[in-house]
């Protein structure tokens, strides 16, 4: 079978080695010049996109920010899966908010503004405490300003004046207190099948996930169920086929949503080793309308992205049941470069594993690693 994945970053490149054993032939579309590549290795292939796509038994998406004419063409040959519309919903904040309010399904208060002087309408809303988000574009906390007192609105306002807010609205939200973020990665296949991976507790710095937990750890069965329940609203109002991703922000004993991914996310990545099926197959199982495989945990996990730097030295994989999933990338500030799946027998040799990899994984680069994962797995 061929697959044509719009984007060809790592996720591209993850999709491409788990189809290897399945006989799932991967290739990949550089959305800024529209050529088919390789995602192993990012070499242009021999072959025309228009080609590609009739070439294709499926395609599917990276990454939810594609240019809208690459979208349309592609969306045309009638293969394209999870649909246009649910890639919209995770591009588009505005859309993605009418889905959840649509649904009932509990996010953070917002306000959408599309011309700056609402922006005191805003505050006078929602309090003077903000995050104020680009509706479209934005990821690893780019597109994002916060706002901390009133004082800063006239700085804020002078950032934003170059955007055309008519074209791209912003999404300004109340700046949460939360006790943590938590997430949802699943399946659904075309059958209306469902494989769902346990809640997973994520750590981000300065906007971006660096640290994940899997399962997250005091998940009580009332949690999981309330983000089953919404992830199923999701899946069956977008007649959605592939894995989505669903973040949360748990306070109390609720769960709002933050936002939803059409596609395979930093937070599945601990599936790699964790679980039975990764997500990665998982997607690709769904798209190819192959029976979806069991999303079982093999073991609790923390998944450490590697953020900004070249990659630790290999002598950090004598620290047993250590992996490393480098993307060949050339390290630029907040870029992806690879990240390292851990497992364990249980949270407390997590800790320990993560204990001797500090060696090899400098705070700067890593500054969740050494204050909240190691007292995330020593308290549980
Ligand atoms: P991105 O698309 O860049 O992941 P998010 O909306 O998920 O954008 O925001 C990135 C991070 O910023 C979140 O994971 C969370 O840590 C923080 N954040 C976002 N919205 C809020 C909010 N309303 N209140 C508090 N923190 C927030
Ligand atoms: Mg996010």
């Amino acid at each position: 079978m061929n697959v044509l994945i719009l984007g060809s970053g790592q996720l591209a490149r993850m999709m491409a080695l788990a189809g290897v054993p399945l006989g799932i032939e991967v290739s990949a579309v550089d959305v800024s010049n529209h050529k088919v590549v390789n995602p192993l290795d990012k070499k242009r292939l021999d072959i025309h996109l228009e080609t590609a796509i009739e070439a294709a038994d499926a395609i599917s998406v990276e990454f939810e920010h594609i240019p809208e004419a690459l979208l349309e063409q592609v969306n045309r040959s009638g293969k394209l899966m999870p649909s246009s519309e649910s890639i919209a919903a995770g591009a588009d904040r505005v859309k993605e908010k009418a889905l959840l309010d649509k649904l009932n399904i509990a996010n953070c208060p917002y306000v959408i503004v599309d011309d700056i002087a609402q922006l005191d309408q805003a505050v006078a809303t929602l309090g003077e405490t903000l995050i104020i988000k680009a509706s479209r574009d934005g990821y690893d906390g780019y597109g994002q300003w916060r706002l901390s007192s009133k004082e800063q609105l006239p700085e804020i306002k002078q950032a934003l004046a170059e955007l055309d807010l008519k074209k791209v609205p912003l999404v300004v939200e109340k700046m949460l207190t939360f006790e943590r973020e938590v997430s949802l990665v699943g399946a659904r296949g075309k059958n209306g099948q469902l494989a769902l991976y346990p809640l997973v507790e994520n750590l981000h710095h300065q906007g971006q996930l660096h640290t994940c937990v899997a399962p997250a750890p005091a998940i009580t069965p009332a949690l999981t169920a309330q983000a089953q329940n919404i992830f199923t609203a999701l899946v069956n109002e977008l007649n959605y086929i592939g894995v989505l991703a669903v973040e949360f922000f748990q306070m109390g004993d609720t769960l709002l949503v933050n936002e939803i991914a059409p596609r395979v996310h930093n937070s599945g990545h601990w599936s790699m080793q964790g679980a039975d099926t990764c997500q990665f197959e998982n997607h690709l199982r769904a798209i190819c309308e192959l029976p979806l495989g069991s999303t079982e945990v093999i073991a609790p996990s923390v998944m450490l992205n590697v953020i900004g730097c070249d990659l630790p030295s290999k002598d950090m994989l004598s620290v047993a049941r250590t992996h490393l999933h480098g993307y060949m990338k050339t390290p630029r500030a907040k870029r992806k470069m690879g990240h390292i799946n851990i497992t364990a027998h249980n949270y407390a040799e997590l800790g320990e594993s993560m204990q001797k990899l500090q060696k090899w994984l400098p705070n700067s680069y890593f500054p969740t690693l050494n204050s909240e994962a190691l007292r995330l797995l020593q308290i549980k």
